[in-house]
């Protein structure tokens, strides 16, 4: 068959010529690469008319649906206008009117935004901000970063120097500058019979014990607001981020929230550390920002911050050089991402979805093979009690016989659908998954 061909000549060709991301390429010679043809809402087809439902909105990015027809016409504007023009010296409106939004949106204390491409390099932009404040006001000394156990920011070398996860990091540990991990408020890891917010507060004590010591070499604090992706969605109680706000104010030290992940409606609120009724000192924002269509990322900052390197001097500038810096396309996209929030009243409208995910889901909750069942706005997480080290691959494979893209990560099994899943799609993820767990 012709279609058929189209498929095969596909995978070969990728085989031969992509190194694939986050892979261990040999795998793939029993492992199936799946071609994607085209997109739509939910679903990714190949050449055949096979499908599959994006329950992880394409690792994490995904919001309104693939081929989205209000993003779709707002770039074909754009098209007509401007395509990218540099940053350094010069300025254009999709650019300032993201920036305005977006500091509208993280509710007006952060009003400086400075754009990359992707998350990495939103940690990146962050972390050399918070050193670069500290040595402009008079404390070089201050250079030592602070992350959670487990966590995740980013695998180029500054990023994943305050990351946590040991397959990504072990191997190049030797590159790697030393970073200082705290206890993870991970719900997971609580006693028996301690709540999610007793436990928090413990944590935060732990946080503390640690910056009483070492404040004066600290510049900041980076964490995954509510929730820390990689880690396996491990959530955790916003109490957390009230006390190490307070904190960190107390102790003279950055607070950075990464919402690479968490950002635009993925935990219920627009952005996760607004459900603890805080401001970071800088927010690193990607994946979502472009509703899934090009790569951008913002690192929003103070006025603070901002205005400790407003001088006279060059050197006191941040010097950070990107070349595709506030990209208009990109931003023009994420403009469109942010007029879908308004006009669908998206943040309201979720509430609702889900609590219908969650309902649809109590059988898989209540599952013997289930345990840790959790929720957080539009992601929900579960363990599946198993001995079968390959579970991960194996489960994937199994999903994707069943029209399903999940990926696992461990014996974690999670959902983070666009937000524009329907009904039958809900019943349908569901059940297959159902399935899935009897069978393995
Ligand atoms: C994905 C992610 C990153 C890295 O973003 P990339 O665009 O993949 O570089 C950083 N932090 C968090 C919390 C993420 O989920």
């Amino acid at each position: 068959m012709q279609t058929s061909n189209r498929n095969d000549l596909l995978l070969k060709r990728s085989l031969a010529a992509v190194w694939h991301p986050c892979t261990q390429m040999k795998q793939h010679e029993t492992l199936p690469l799946i071609p994607v043809a085209r997109a739509q809402g939910c679903w990714l087809y190949d050449f055949e008319g096979a499908r599959y439902l994006d329950a992880v909105s394409s690792w994490w990015v995904n919001l309104f649906g693939h081929g989205n027809p209000r993003i779709n016409a707002a770039l074909i504007d754009q098209l007509a206008q401007l395509e990218h023009a540099m940053l350094a010296g010069f300025t254009h409106e999709p650019v300032v009117a993201l920036s305005e939004r977006l500091s509208q949106l993280a509710g007006g204390g952060l009003g400086h935004c400075f754009y990359a491409s992707d998350g990495a390099a939103a940690t990146e932009i962050a972390l050399k901000m918070s050193f670069h404040y500290w040595r402009n006001t008079g404390r070089p000394q201050k250079t030592q970063f602070v992350s959670l156990a487990n966590s995740y920011h980013g695998e180029t070398l500054g990023a994943l120097a305050v990351s946590d996860v040991r397959l990504f990091k072990d191997t190049y540990a030797p590159l790697l500058r030393a970073s200082v991990q705290v206890p993870s408020p991970d719900w997971r890891l609580a006693q028996a019979g301690e709540s999610p917010r007793d436990f928090a507060v413990r944590c935060a004590q732990a946080l503390e014990r640690h910056l009483e010591q070492h404040h004066a070499e600290t510049a900041a604090l980076i964490v995954e607001p509510l929730v820390q992706g990689a880690a396996g969605m491990a959530m955790y109680d916003a109490e957390y981020l009230r006390r190490a706000r307070a904190i960190c104010d107390r102790y003279s030290v950055h607070l950075i929230a990464d919402e690479i992940m968490t950002g635009f409606g993925r935990t219920g609120s627009f952005f996760a550390f607004q459900q603890a009724a805080i401001t970071p000192d800088l927010l690193c924002l990607s994946k979502g920002i472009t509703g899934g269509y090009l790569p951008l990322s913002a690192v929003l900052a103070t006025d603070t911050i901002y205005q400790a390197f407003y001088d006279d001097a060059v050197t006191r500038g941040f010097l950070h050089s990107h070349s595709y810096t506030g990209n208009a396309l990109a931003c023009r996209a994420a403009l469109a991402t942010l007029d879908i929030f308004g006009q669908d009243k998206v943040i309201e409208a979720n509430k609702t979805k889900s609590a219908q995910i969650s309902a649809a889901a109590r059988a898989l909750a209540r599952h013997p093979r289930v345990t840790n069942f959790r929720n957080s706005g539009m992601i929900w997480a579960f363990e599946v009690a198993t001995d079968d080290a390959g579970f991960a691959r194996s489960f994937y494979r199994q999903a994707l016989a069943r029209e399903l893209l999940l990926r696992p990560i461990g014996n974690t099994v999670y959902f983070m659908p666009p937000y524009v899943i329907a009904d039958d799609e809900i019943d349908l993820l569901i059940h297959r998954t159902l399935e899935i767990i009897e069978q393995t």
